[in-house]
């Protein structure tokens, strides 16, 4: 026996586990043996990946390669601080020039991640006396952001906007200043948040409004530009996170917005402050994948191409793709709704040994009887890989007497 399990300070978590353990939803992560890619290798065996952000394949480009060697010759593997010590490179601010040029905004920050970015801004720009009003379904980086401001957070029902408008009017007369936020695209049933709507509320109430765009950022609007592009609301949202991590193909966060928000930002958003910058390899990466977005929009329309087909199809076979318990997906983020948690994750554990890569997703992270199997697709498939995923998927379900359960 290794000495952590002799040890009692940390039994707690082994009880948690075996409780997983019991109810089916432990989990082992799965390794990738080669590169992200439509058909790839997870722990020695070759499945269709139908489990990754990698929207538009941009995480294995050859100019994004080539982007991030160069840098990596000319400035070398790290950046050697934060950004606000010695840890700015010119390539940085290169980056943020691009994207603050992309979106048609002021000005940019980039962070280390998305995770960073939302949470980082969050809890800066907000203090105790204020009030947050937030979409139930909004990311977990955005709840912990909350918290860490210390705000007053009210939950609003999804994508209920006269809901948000109701706790809006009860803050009203309250002195703090007041925050709407949504995600433009919701992770786990990949539905629209409604940012038109939302803006106008905020513009009605003269509060805050922030839109956390990581699973837009590539996906909606021109060119991949988000949901303020989707919506036409340019000028309306004060604050536009975005993720580099998932269609940009590398990794990082972004707030975009105007020059004095980014500029409190560099003074008191705590992981930039605290936490060194990115490789430059990484700015090159992402400098070039902006490049890929505004000169080969074609990217963006085999993926809803793809989305289109793959949904249809699941559709007519009967799955539940979300829309009857839970939202309706409006974007390639397809819920496969199964209910159970344990049924769910042996699902997905089945798809796998017959070669397709599909995410279980159980409670916390989806509520109680929703859980789901989350299938990405991406513009790098061809119809011939989803095609024989189709058949598998439902081949397995049907197997595990599934299909007229879920439909
Ligand atoms: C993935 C995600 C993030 C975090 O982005 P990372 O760059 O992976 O840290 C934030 N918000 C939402 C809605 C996400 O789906």
């Amino acid at each position: 026996m290794t000495q952590a399990t002799e040890r009692p300070q940390l039994a707690h978590l082994t009880a948690i586990l075996d409780e997983l353990r019991a109810n089916g939803t432990h989990f082992n992560l799965r390794i990738l043996d080669d590169q992200q890619a439509p058909v790839c290798h997870y722990d020695g065996k070759q499945v269709i990946n139908l489990a990754s952000n990698n929207y538009l394949g941009l995480a294995n480009h050859p100019k994004l390669i080539e982007a991030a060697l160069a840098a990596t010759r000319a400035f070398g593997v790290g950046s050697g601080a934060v950004r606000t010590i010695a840890g700015t490179m010119r390539i940085h601010m290169d980056l943020e020039e691009k994207i603050a040029r992309f979106k048609n905004v002021e000005a940019c920050v980039v962070f280390q991640s998305g995770f960073t970015a939302n949470a980082g801004t969050v809890s800066s720009i907000l203090g105790k006396d204020d009030f947050i009003l937030s979409d139930e379904l909004n990311h977990a980086s955005i709840i912990d952001g909350a918290r860490l401001s210390r705000a007053k957070i009210k939950v609003f029902r999804h994508k209920d906007a006269a809901h948000c408008e109701e706790l809006l009017q009860e803050v009203a007369n309250e002195p703090g200043r007041k925050l709407v936020i949504t995600d433009g695209v919701f992770s786990m049933d990949g539905d629209i948040g409604p940012v038109d709507k939302l803006a106008a509320l905020a513009e009605k109430y003269g509060a805050i409004m922030m839109v956390d765009d990581a699973h837009a950022s590539g996906v909606l609007g021109r060119n991949g530009r988000g949901s303020v592009d989707h919506f036409g609301m340019h000028g309306k949202v004060d604050v536009q996170v975005g993720t580099l991590s998932k269609a940009i193909g590398a990794l990082g966060g972004y707030v975009c917005g105007s020059k004095d928000l980014i500029d409190y930002l560099y003074h008191r958003a705590r992981p930039f402050l605290f936490s060194t910058s990115h490789p430059p390899s990484v700015a090159a990466t992402c400098i070039a994948a902006f490049d890929i977005l505004e000169r080969e929009p074609d990217r963006i329309q085999r993926l809803w191409d793809n989305t289109h087909y793959f949904q249809g199809e699941l559709k007519r076979a009967g799955f539940n793709v979300g829309g009857i318990t839970t939202p309706a997906t409006q974007t390639p983020i397809t819920p496969l709704i199964v209910g159970e948690s344990r049924k769910a994750m042996e699902f997905s554990r089945a798809l796998f040994d017959e070669g397709v890569l599909g995410t279980g997703i159980a409670f916390p992270t989806v509520p109680e009887g929703k859980a789901r199997i989350r299938l990405m697709l991406t513009s790098e498939h061809t119809k011939a890989q989803l095609d024989e995923a189709l058949e598998t998927i439902e081949r397995v379900a049907k197997r595990m007497g599934m299909l007229e359960a879920v439909s």
